[in-house]
């Protein structure tokens, strides 16, 4: 099986990291964040086994976890900034 493991740690940080901040948590500002966050972060390709994906990733976790933090932070930062869930509205009015 073959999986991105920096797109697991983020699926696993960017809900703990959002408990810290007081923005909107709907689908569409989450789903962006995690866009905006992988986009920006190297992906880390791993071949494993579904049993060792947790293993896998808890050992990478230590070195890598730093940078994908700051960029799940300003992914955050940005879609709180500009939450995309109001543009549709916007949309439905006019
Ligand atoms: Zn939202």
């Amino acid at each position: 099986m073959l999986i991105n493991a920096n797109e697991e740690i983020v699926k696993l940080r960017l809900p703990e990291l959002l408990k810290e901040y007081d923005c909107c948590k709907c689908e569409t500002c989450v789903s962006d964040m995690m866009a905006i966050a992988l986009n920006n972060i190297k992906p880390a390709y791993v071949n494993t086994e579904e049993g060792m994906l947790f293993k896998r990733i808890n050992s990478m976790l230590p070195q890598k976890n730093t940078d994908i933090e700051i960029e799940i932070l300003r992914a955050i930062n940005l879609v709180s900034g500009h939450p995309k869930h109001e543009e549709r509205f916007e949309k439905k009015e006019a």
